[in-house]
């Protein structure tokens, strides 16, 4: 096996080829451009290069010379190594590091080791060079005691080893990908590498790196280099987990390739670490994921140490909307106190009027996770969008589907990867069959922590605001094991109504309540006319004790 690697014999690329083949015969090159063309010529059957550090950080040049090699498909990407890599201080007998004039490295070897140096060599002049190894070539024909070569202890040769592990940083590596002609991989976890150039109009970087998030493919590498023929324009090298001829990298490439001016996969690869493993096809399963004849006694979903759908049944509750720091910490002292078990409250508010207060939306969100922990109650809050899950998940211990989005499919794809229950209402406009529908979506895709809320449905009737629905709970009680909880709030739109609909939810088999609670009701931004005070929360609570 001929393998083209940059640098002398003894280099760190040596050690990087000598990790992928056995019986290798170097081919040694001096340049990044010089592996590609030994390949590509025959000259060597496969090359393997450095392409980032992880104290210096991208090895550029590699990857424009990838691009250009990779992009007609001459040959392909195989492997990626991580080499942990360990520098020594050479120099010929006699030398004392405090008295060296010059040391010479590759430039990343002496980016790697620049604070050593500084401490240790403060006198020396920096001299980039090709090679580490080939940088104790050159000083061992010098023969000056005052110069000496970073490169590994291995290389060493006549010279004397003046200090090892002389690297910054103790966990420093450098990354390689290997290629060939033939582009075998072997089995084991998959990487992609690609680029991509954008029109140059906001959001195009975001809409793509969304392909990749909304289906659940991570991102291990993001670089951007300027584009030379159109100065101040970039293109985007992007590292990704998976297999572009599997699901769900497959479909996020088609997204991507379809939105950017160019893309240009330079390869798939057998990736160093453990990479993500191809997503199961979505097949239609014999018993629907929510059939209560899956799990007959019932499904209890844990929030924190709360248990919803279990006997005792919960009470939630909290503003519509976080108003400010202390008004969600009062509110939540107050409803812990009376006997709730989990703290609502709403930053991105869902309003039928744009001009409407919205919420406080990232404030708002931290204000209520401080609020619950101080309270000890876990907290619950809605999430209007698919693309602000990863936000709400970070401070919510449960994210609110509202009712208004109950399809909204890619936000109910994006829930199932959240990793966080999910309290998911009934449209106002749903049937019982699209409620559950919908609840399908989060379970199949990844996430068996459903609980369901009824908040009433429009119908005729215009002295309430909805009309709670309790045929709805009982036929969904019947019909899946997934919890059900009532909100009377919503449903009735006047606190006068709440009480009564919420021990009539109860009665109906509910799991527990979502009721909205306000410590100055008729000043709230939203929904104070269906919001409880405290008091009359607190009485409400009681009642729920006395009846249970
Ligand atoms: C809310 O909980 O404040 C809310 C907006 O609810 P729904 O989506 O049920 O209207
Ligand atoms: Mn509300």
């Amino acid at each position: 096996m001929k393998v083209a690697i940059q640098g002398a014999r003894g280099s760190f690329s040596e050690a990087a080829a000598a990790r992928v083949w056995t019986d290798v015969e170097l081919v040694p090159c001096r340049e990044a451009a010089h592996v590609v063309a030994a390949v590509r010529d025959g000259t060597a059957d496969a090359g393997i290069l450095p392409v980032e550090n992880s104290i210096v950080g991208s090895v550029t040049a590699t990857w424009d010379v990838m691009l250009e090699a990779f992009e007609g498909r001459a040959m392909r990407l195989t492997e990626e190594v991580l080499l942990p890599v360990r520098h020594a201080l050479l120099a010929p007998k006699g030398a004392e590091a405090g008295k060296l004039r010059r040391v010479l490295s590759h430039p990343v070897a002496l980016g790697q080791c620049r604070r050593w140096l500084a401490a240790h060599a403060p006198a020396a002049e920096l001299v980039a060079e090709w090679d580490t190894a080939g940088s104790a070539e050159i000083v061992a024909q010098l023969g000056d005691p005052a110069v000496a070569a970073i490169a590994p202890a291995a290389a060493a040769g006549a010279l004397d080893v003046l200090a090892d592990g002389i690297q910054d940083d103790p966990s420093n590596q450098t990354r390689f990908l290997a290629f060939s002609r033939d582009g075998a991989i072997t089995d084991g976890p998959r990487k992609t590498s690609l680029v991509l150039r954008l029109d140059h109009r906001p959001g195009m970087l975001a809409a793509a790196l969304q392909a990749f998030a909304a289906r659940g493919v991570n991102l291990t590498s993001l670089q951007s280099r300027p584009e030379p023929a159109a100065p101040w324009t970039y293109r985007f090298y992007v590292d990704v987990e998976g297999d572009p001829a599997v699901p769900p990298l497959l479909e996020a490439l088609e997204s991507v390739e379809a939105l950017a001016a160019r893309a240009v996969v330079l390869g798939c690869y057998r990736a160093a670490t453990p990479g993500a493993a191809p997503a199961p096809r979505l097949s239609r399963p014999e018993i629907p994921l929510h059939d209560r004849r899956r799990f007959p006694a019932g499904t209890v979903v844990r929030v924190g140490s709360v248990e919803i759908g279990g006997p005792a049944p919960i009470l939630i509750a909290g503003p519509c909307s976080v108003e400010s720091e202390e008004m969600i910490q009062r509110t939540a002292t107050a409803v812990a106190a009376a006997g709730a078990r989990m703290l609502r409250g709403g930053a991105f508010k869902p309003r039928t009027s744009p001009y409407d207060f919205q919420g406080f939306g990232a404030k708002g969100l931290r204000w209520l996770a401080e609020a619950g922990r101080r309270a000890g109650l876990p907290v619950v809050t809605e999430v209007m969008g698919w693309e602000d899950v990863p936000l709400v998940a970070r401070h919510a211990d449960m994210l609110q589907v509202g009712a208004r989005n109950m399809q909204n499919f890619a936000l109910l794809r994006a829930l199932g990867r959240c990793g966080r229950p999910v309290l998911l209402k009934r449209g106002a406009g749903a049937t019982v069959e699209e409620w559950l529908m919908a609840a399908e979506y989060v379970l199949s895709s990844g996430n068996p922590d459903v609980v369901l809320c009824e908040r009433g449905i429009r119908t005729f009737e215009r002295a309430t605001r909805h009309t709670l629905d309790l045929n709805a709970v009982v036929l969904a009680l019947q019909r899946t094991h997934l919890p059900v909880l009532v909100d009377p709030s919503h449903a009735a739109g006047l606190r006068a109504l709440v009480p009564a609909l919420a021990m009539a939810g109860l009665a109906a088999g509910a799991h527990g309540v979502i009721v909205e609670v306000h410590p100055d009701p008729d000043r709230a931004l939203s929904d104070g006319a269906q919001s409880l005070d405290l008091e009359a929360f607190e009485r409400l609570a009681r009642r729920t004790r006395e009846a249970g």
